[in-house]
């Protein structure tokens, strides 16, 4: 079992003479600077001149300086701006203010992992990462919980990273649900295995596959949107609520009949295998090396396949199907 520390194992006092810099205002960045405010820690925000979370920042009553500036002011430093611009900001900004006995803190592990950054001996590197998205980590927080998160230390320069970290932790409010202790190895290989193979990649290729054979086969579009994507919802509310065992008591007998019968046929041990191949991938550094590259050199194939993914023929009909839906708050995508 995954140790788990709770309320009384995180010491918020540890925080009391440290200066914190939440570097980036985004989805997570705004729930820490805002939960540690709240949690009376001395936070300030790292931006770059003209970004437009600056006068988000200021205007929720924090206060915002350069990037370079809050490192320089801070000991410990919370990177969280988008994975892929990471090293570049840490080599420019954040490396030359770094002093020893700093706490340099991600939320992520992948520009550790894979060496895209590497600091210095002298300072900890930790990691807390919470399991939800930014605004559910705000949102929970002022309710007076909090989101379970994940805890890990990279580099102990100071004999103190796990406490420490556990005291960013309880000011964001994670401590109050628990914080599951893992490395920074095991948080970036299962979470980039875990979007890649089902909660992204599988499951929208499983949908289009499904989408796709119904409509080849005659079905009404339509229908088999609703049979293949908007469907899934109730099913994985299901599964969130009590695992797959309470979804199949909630299906028909039939439905769960079918489940066993032709699941095991649609997940082969060739997908199983697949699964495998994509893991070695991950964990040999080659996926995050090509998206690197991917990405730094203008990202012509991701933004070609962003576009020609979004003119399929499910998302058409979804977009249409979804007007007549007023209850579920439809979004669209440019
Ligand atoms: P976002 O994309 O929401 O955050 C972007 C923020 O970074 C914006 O405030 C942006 O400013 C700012 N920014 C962009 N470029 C720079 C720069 N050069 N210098 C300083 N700030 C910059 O990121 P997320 O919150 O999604 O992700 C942050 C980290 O948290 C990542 O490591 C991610 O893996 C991790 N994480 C994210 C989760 C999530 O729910 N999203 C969940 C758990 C972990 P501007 O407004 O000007 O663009
Ligand atoms: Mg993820
Ligand atoms: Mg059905």
């Amino acid at each position: 079992m995954a140790k788990i520390y709770y309320e009384n194992q995180a010491d918020l006092s540890r925080l009391a003479n440290k200066k914190v810099a939440i570097i980036g205002y985004g989805s997570q960045g705004h729930a820490h600077a805002l939960n540690l405010q709240d949690s009376g820690v001395d936070v300030r925000v790292g931006l770059y001149e003209g970004s437009k979370s600056w006068p988000k920042a200021e205007a929720d009553g924090l206060r915002v300086m350069t990037t370079a500036q809050a490192a320089a002011e801070a000991d410990m430093i919370m990177m969280v701006l988008p994975d892929p611009i990471q090293a570049k900001v840490y080599e420019q900004e954040i490396a030359p203010n770094l002093k020893e006995g700093d706490t340099l803190m991600f939320a992520h592990g992948f520009n550790i992992r894979y060496g895209f950054i590497v600091p210095p001996a002298n300072v900890d590197v930790t990691m807390v990462a919470p399991k939800a998205p930014g605004h559910r980590v705000r949102e929970v927080f002022k309710e007076g919980s909090g989101v379970p998160a994940l805890v890990a230390v990279h580099q102990d320069a100071s004999g103190e990273a796990l406490a420490n970290a556990l005291a960013y932790a309880k000011g964001i409010g994670s401590t109050r649900a628990g914080v599951l202790e893992t490395t920074f190895a095991e948080e970036t290989e299962t979470d980039l295995f875990g979007e890649q193979t089902v909660l992204c990649g599988g499951v929208s290729e499983l949908i289009k596959a499904g989408f796709e054979t119904l409509v080849e086969a005659g079905y009404q579009p339509e229908i088999a949107y609703f049979e293949c994507l908007h469907e899934l919802k109730l099913i994985v509310d299901l599964m969130y609520q009590g695992g797959l065992s309470y979804m199949r008591y909630s299906v028909s007998d039939t439905a769960e009949w079918g489940d066993y019968k032709s699941g095991p046929r649609v997940i082969t041990d060739e997908v199983r295998k697949a699964m495998k191949q994509i893991l070695a991938e991950i964990q040999s550094g080659a996926f995050a090396e090509e998206w690197m590259d991917e990405y730094h050199s203008g990202g012509k194939t991701f933004y070609a396949r962003r576009k020609q993914e979004q003119n399929q023929q499910i998302e058409q009909v979804g977009k249409e199907l979804r007007k007549m839906m007023t209850f579920l708050d439809a979004k669209e995508v440019e």
